[in-house]
């Protein structure tokens, strides 16, 4: 395999990903023009077929796809798959869980992001699949500015921070993508998938 093409146009995640792969041999093509798949599935890994065979399939290349969002268990597991679209956008969305969780006791507010990252080739075959968990409480208000999306209400209890009081390599050390994506790493070197 010498090229890979990541399945998403969300810039956050690109750099996520570019600088987990900086010392890596592994280089990711952006996918090209337009890529709205509709994300019709049921589960993380689902969506991330969607996305990835959808880049392959527009490229001709193997594609890489991450799949993500938060789940709360006071919500039942919401809003889980649908984190990107929980409401118009980020404020919003952020306003609608504290909203949703405002008489949710601290002990009760237990959450983790979940990325599932899988590559899959023009034909639709899954070459692999991986998942990162990253456990969290819900705060009951913002802190931090770094990170996108849910890292302001995002607790780490190890290091008493949310996710957006951590820098970017903090993060990475650390996240629900970070450990797909280092999941997937590992597979494609112990397979000689990318050696130049
Ligand atoms: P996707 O593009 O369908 O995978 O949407 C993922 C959504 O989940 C994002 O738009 C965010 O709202 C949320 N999310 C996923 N990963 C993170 C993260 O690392 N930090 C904060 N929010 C995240």
């Amino acid at each position: 395999m010498k090229k890979l093409v990541l399945a998403t146009k969300n810039k956050d995640k690109i750099i996520e990903i570019n600088n987990l792969l900086k010392n890596t041999a592994i280089q990711l093509t952006e996918v090209q023009g337009d890529f709205n798949p509709v994300e019709s599935g049921n589960s993380f890994e689902e969506n991330a077929y969607i996305k990835a065979y959808e880049a392959a399939k527009q490229s001709g290349l193997p594609s890489l796809a991450d799949d993500s969002g938060l789940v709360i268990d006071a919500l039942g597991g919401m809003p889980g798959i649908h984190s990107a679209r929980y409401a118009e956008n980020t404020q919003k969305r952020i306003d609608r869980v504290l909203q949703e969780l405002k008489n949710v006791k601290p002990e009760k507010r237990t959450a983790r992001f979940i990325c599932c990252m899988v590559i899959v080739t023009p034909s639709g075959e899954t070459l692999h699949s991986c998942t990162g968990i990253c456990e969290g409480i819900i705060l009951e208000e913002q802190k931090g500015v770094y990170g996108f999306g849910y890292d302001p209400i995002f607790l780490l209890p190890k290091f008493n921070k949310t996710m957006a009081e951590l820098t970017l390599e903090q993060k990475n050390n650390y996240s629900h993508r970070s450990k797909a994506l280092k999941c997937m790493i590992e597979w494609l070197k112990s397979n000689n998938l990318f050696s130049y």
